[in-house]
């Protein structure tokens, strides 16, 4: 009869600070992770669209140049950019035209100091 008593009010008490701390703290754990991989894949995203929008622009680019039968001078890069009117980097890095290659000053292989081979699969988290 007494071993039944205190069965129940162990159960009546429901959770106790150390329980609720420990819950609170495990969440807070896994809110940061999922925050961080979320935030990884957002860069990672903005860096393959930049990049893709760079390769784009460059074939245009040198297609103009062809047709136009003009040569490559920062002025020429300039007024194509001018005409070409979409947003070629997601967070607004600068893009230049160097030794046949459109380069952004935020995510290009220069900037970043990457080494140039390897095939776009780069380990993140
Ligand atoms: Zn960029």
């Amino acid at each position: 009869m007494d071993n039944g008593g205190d069965y129940q009010t162990y159960y009546n008490q429901g959770f106790t600070l150390i329980e609720l701390l420990t819950v609170i703290v495990i969440l807070g754990i896994l809110m940061s992770i999922a925050v961080l991989s979320v935030l990884g894949v957002t860069e990672r995203t903005e860096t393959e669209v930049c990049e893709a929008n760079r390769l784009e622009l460059g074939r245009y680019y040198r297609v103009h140049l062809i047709v136009e039968s003009k040569v490559h001078t920062s002025t020429a890069f300039k007024e194509f950019m001018l005409g070409y009117g979409d947003e070629i980097c997601p967070v607004g890095g600068e893009i230049s035209y160097d030794d046949r290659k459109v380069e952004c000053s935020v995510h290009s292989v220069a900037a970043n100091g990457n080494d140039e081979g390897d095939d776009g699969e780069v380990p993140y988290l």
